[in-house]
């Protein structure tokens, strides 16, 4: 038996705490990414959109969770936003 899809999709924020429930890194993690990747591998624009909403969702529930010591936006930018691919291969 091959492995299902959601096994490779499995990669996924618990939310609030935005941690992998499959390897509790901080998501997304560096499967998640490659999966992302993967997923919007034909509309890079649509994952950029995509990972605006989650930094905004992120951002809110991070800061509801920790609102003292809440997370720099800067790094919030990188984790979320700034490792993605903005334009395919072919275009480079
Ligand atoms: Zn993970």
């Amino acid at each position: 038996m091959t492995a299902p899809t959601a096994s490779r999709r499995a990669h996924l924020p618990l939310r609030p705490l935005w941690l992998c429930r499959v390897c509790a890194a901080p998501w997304p993690c560096a499967a998640a990414r490659l999966d992302l990747v993967a997923e919007y591998a034909d509309d890079r624009i649509a994952l950029s959109v995509y990972l605006c909403a989650v930094l905004h969702e992120a951002a809110a529930d991070l800061y509801r969770l920790n609102p003292q010591d809440g997370p720099d936006p800067a790094a919030l930018f990188a984790r979320f936003l700034a490792w993605a691919p903005r334009r395919r291969p072919a275009d480079e």
